[in-house]
């Protein structure tokens, strides 16, 4: 094991003129501007050439595994690799400029020294398609074969062969489908193995999620648009623009829906618990209702691609608003409400709608955009309660089945991806979620 007191040379260079500060800020600002790359992103020996590189270079896997367990360099390198998660959208070269190979080799080495570590994973998975840095690579590999007994045993031996990660390939022989024998072969069982084995999930959740808290579900048996197709007119944004009569009875239909005050339920509960494992990337959700805040799921982890009903947005100025503020409106007997916002001196006077994306109207194209590409990038994706029988958020799950990801469906109901999916659960989504996500609501500890 490399002598931890070397990494005092970090500290020292960290804290000198506050370099770490000012990098966790650019890199937050999504834009690295100043010179900090060797010790703030360390990478292997060998791949630079100044006397900088030399000083900060990292030896070997044993060094980077002490850099992750020291108390302050670990948690801060891991807390500036997902600040530069967040902006994956840009790419690397806009966030590093000529450092993003550096920045590359960093997390390479890093996904190396701890595989468990998710978040170096998915910076591979969103900024490199997944793949290691090669050079990163070929050099651990010389270094593991110099070992002619490896110090830190077989199991943490650097071997290409066996690589710890990569997008998974379905298809014969691939081992979750059987299971060990000691295992129970049950649905939720063989879900919970591919969740276990996975270090990074998404989880799509739809209609199904809700209706235990009292929310109807659109196009189940027992749905609105089922039972009453002509209430489909109310989700339409034409007849919502042409129609009074339709405008008014959409707003009726918020003031009952409020009056329902839905509870999350502990389908919403578990993601909430399963957020801890570190393994959720992100739940894109369907649902309009807001319960997934509602229950406490990191905002920057949710995906609302069909809008929020908790907010209203005006068509004109698109001044937005919460929908209670606008509800009390209704209530008061401003049964078609306007914006009443200032243009200028005068009022907008606009049509208000809720931020919920109607029949005829794009899905938000940036979060939509994000969330395809977290689908496409993520090893499991998990489909809750949903029909899937809606483009385009149907769509992801042939991006994931294209780019061979694993598919779990959990639904009341068949879904047109059944034949597809890894494991299919068919069972009530609130009580059984926890348990495909290995955590349970009696105890909210994560028990995988
Ligand atoms: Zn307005």
């Amino acid at each position: 094991m490399s002598d931890t007191s070397d990494l005092g040379r970090f500290i020292l260079a960290q804290e000198t003129n506050g370099s770490y500060a000012t990098a966790r800020s650019e890199i937050r600002d999504g834009e690295k501007r100043s010179h900090w790359i060797w010790y703030v992103f360390p990478q292997i020996v060998g791949l630079g050439f100044s006397g900088v590189s030399h000083t900060y270079a990292i030896a070997d896997l044993d060094e980077a595994r002490a850099y992750l367990a020291h108390p302050v360099l670990g948690q801060r390198l891991r807390e500036i690799t997902s600040l530069a998660n967040q902006h994956f959208a840009k790419g690397a070269r806009s966030i590093f400029s000529n450092d993003d190979v550096k920045f590359h080799s960093c997390v390479t080495l890093f996904s190396l020294a701890a595989p468990e570590d998710s978040v170096f994973r998915q910076t591979l998975n969103l900024f490199f398609n997944g793949d290691f840095d090669q050079r990163t690579e070929a050099i651990l590999a010389a270094q593991s074969g110099d070992r002619a007994e490896p110090r830190t045993g077989p199991a943490q031996r650097y071997d290409q062969s066996s690589r710890p990660f990569g997008p998974y390939v379905r298809g014969p022989g691939t081992p979750t489908n059987e299971g060990p024998a000691h295992v129970s072969d049950s649905s939720i069982e063989r879900a919970r193995r591919l969740v276990e084995e996975a270090t990074t999930v998404v989880v799509l959740t739809g209609a199904g999620v809700s209706t235990a808290s009292g929310i109807p579900d659109y196009r189940g048996p027992e749905g609105v648009w089922t039972k009453d197709p002509s209430a489909e007119r109310l989700s339409s944004i034409n007849d919502f623009l042409g129609s009074t009569e339709v405008r008014v009875a959409a707003w009726q239909r918020e003031v009952r829906q409020q009056e329902v005050a839905a509870q999350p339920n502990s389908a919403h509960r578990a993601l909430v618990t399963f957020e801890r494992t570190g393994k959720l990337c992100a739940i894109v959700t369907q649902n309009i209702d807001g319960l997934h805040l509602a229950a406490g799921s990191n905002p920057e982890l949710v995906y609302e691609v069909h809008g929020s009903s908790r907010t209203t947005r005006c068509l004109n100025c698109g001044e937005e608003a919460p929908t209670s503020e606008v509800l009390a409106r209704v209530a008061a007997g401003d049964i078609d409400p306007h914006c009443e916002a200032l243009i200028g001196g005068s009022v907008c006077g606009g049509l208000l709608k809720t931020a919920v994306v109607s029949f005829g109207q794009s899905l938000p194209v940036d979060v939509f955009g994000h969330a395809e590409l977290l689908v496409k990038t993520c090893d499991l994706l998990i489909c809750v309660g949903s029909s899937l029988g809606v483009r385009p958020v149907s769509g992801l799950v042939d991006k994931a089945l294209a780019r061979n990801r694993r598919l779990v469906i959990v639904n009341g109901e068949p879904t047109p991806y059944d034949s597809e999916a890894d494991v299919v659960v068919r069972a009530a989504i609130p009580t059984v979620l926890a348990e495909v996500l290995g955590v349970t609501s009696e105890n909210p500890d994560v028990v995988l």
